[in-house]
């Protein structure tokens, strides 16, 4: 098991893009740089909330924040901003962003399941092997190989929510 400060996204630097999810990043990050919609859900008692999956998936990168300074606009040193997991918000505030460019670090794809990788290719077009998806997909293959009984168990591991 990768250990949450791993998981975290690092200091990114201008021009880099990330994969995250938002449940290890900063909780301060509540709003998509590019459209301004909220990343996070905010319950009845003021507690913000992560969404389920896949829509805590944001793209990751740096930027220089502009400030205004007796009157000029100035720019900060690069500080990471989070993107709703789609083409049009990073490319609003990155013209030349291309979804290629989008790195996936190891350490999250433990984390990613089949909704994850299904809007990854819708969004980005970036494909993911199951084999390096996602240990709870492996097993889902695994157990594809064996009989009738199996795959039911498999539709049961699919359902987010535990069947009874
Ligand atoms: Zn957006």
């Amino acid at each position: 098991m990768a250990d949450k400060t791993a998981l975290s996204p690092p200091k990114m630097q201008e021009g880099a893009f990330q994969l995250g999810l938002l449940q290890f990043c900063n909780q301060s990050v509540k709003k998509c740089y590019g459209c301004g919609q909220l990343l996070k859900m905010q319950r009845g008692d003021g507690q913000w909330q992560v969404p389920p999956a896949p829509n805590d998936l944001v793209i990751i990168t740096a930027m220089r924040r502009p400030y205004w300074q007796n009157g000029v606009q100035k720019r900060g040193s690069p500080s990471n901003v989070y993107f709703l997991c789609r083409v049009e918000c990073v490319r609003a505030m990155q013209a030349a962003f291309l979804p290629f460019l989008v790195v996936i670090p190891t350490v999250l794809r433990p984390h990613l399941l089949p909704v994850h990788s299904q809007r990854l290719a819708q969004e980005l077009g970036l494909s993911i092997s199951c084999g390096r998806v996602s240990a709870r997909v492996c097993v889902l293959k695994r157990l594809r190989r064996g009989g009738k009984e199996v795959i039911k168990r498999q539709l049961v591991l699919l359902q987010p929510m535990p069947s009874k």
